[in-house]
């Protein structure tokens, strides 16, 4: 007899959509419902409520960096599939499902860009590829771009939209905490800007490491930011939490962030602080 036998699960995963096909979307943070096209023109800002839509690493690029100067490097990094990992399906089949379906290589786009004619090296993450999760690609594209900012001396960015670490890659994604850290220990060391921005998402080994380590450490208004999940930590303290729990402004007035920017300021916002930089750098003569 049996004491102990697993059933197998019946629970299929769900596909979720970021910004849904169609002409008309419903906010989620107000209900109302707003034509798509509007919506885009006010870079995916619900006018009604403020609620920031999650929007993948392309609309991010147009938003924040000068005409077409955002210039890709290291695109072709993939996966190899070190643990041979298997859940519902295949990590493999489950990867290169993500890659065609997205038109993404992996979870963050690295490159150049100009930033009001400032030059910089910039790391921008995607929900959109497996939950924005942190594997060996994106932990080795992100430590190539602080290479990058290194080398050239130029301030760096990093947008985070991220779940966590990738179970997929078990311990070699949580590797990727220490090596992203420890590159920008190096870069800390140049007396090279580093900013970080925070969206919605940025939660588990992501926080953990370099979305927290930023010399300026700025969030989109309302973003879930923090380590474990609400839930797993209500579950654990057995506690109700506080409203607005690890959202942006929660977070910020804990200590944790220097400012919540809107997505409309962002640029100009982030721009600026390169430019503070520039003519208050302590190392630089006079
Ligand atoms: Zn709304």
């Amino acid at each position: 007899m049996d004491w102990f036998k697993r059933k197998k699960s019946t629970i299929k995963p769900v596909e979720k959509k970021d910004v849904p096909d169609g002409l008309w979307l419903k906010c989620e943070g107000c209900g109302e419902i707003i034509y798509k096209k509007e919506l885009e023109k006010k870079l995916y800002v619900c006018t009604n409520c403020n609620t920031h839509f999650r929007i993948g690493s392309d609309i991010y690029i147009e938003i924040l960096f000068d005409g077409k100067t955002f210039k890709q490097f290291n695109e072709n990094i993939k996966s190899t599939d070190p643990l041979k990992f298997t859940d519902v399906k295949s990590y493999k089949d489950k990867y290169e499902a993500t890659v065609k379906k997205t038109g993404l290589s992996d979870a963050v786009i690295t490159g150049t860009a100009k930033i009001d004619q400032h030059d910089v090296v910039a790391a921008i993450m995607d929900f959109r590829f497996m939950g924005g999760s942190m594997g060996s690609v994106v932990g080795e594209k992100i430590s190539r771009a602080i290479d990058m900012a290194y080398k050239k001396g130029w301030p760096l960015i990093i947008l985070s939209a991220s779940g966590g670490a990738r179970m997929h890659e078990g311990v070699l994604s949580l590797m990727q905490l220490a090596k992203t850290s420890s590159k920008l220990a190096r870069l800390s060391s140049k007396k090279i800007p580093f900013i970080s921005i925070l969206t919605n998402p940025t939660t588990g080994g992501t926080t953990a490491s370099y979305a927290m380590l930023g010399d300026v450490n700025i969030a989109e208004p309302g973003a879930l930011i923090g380590f474990a999940g609400p839930r797993v930590i209500k579950q654990t303290i057995g506690q109700d939490l506080p409203e607005g729990f690890q959202r942006s402004e929660f977070v910020k007035d804990h200590g944790f962030l220097d400012a919540i920017i809107h997505r409309h300021e962002l640029k100009q916002r982030v721009a600026g602080i390169i430019g503070y930089f520039k003519h208050n750098n302590p190392t630089k003569k006079a």
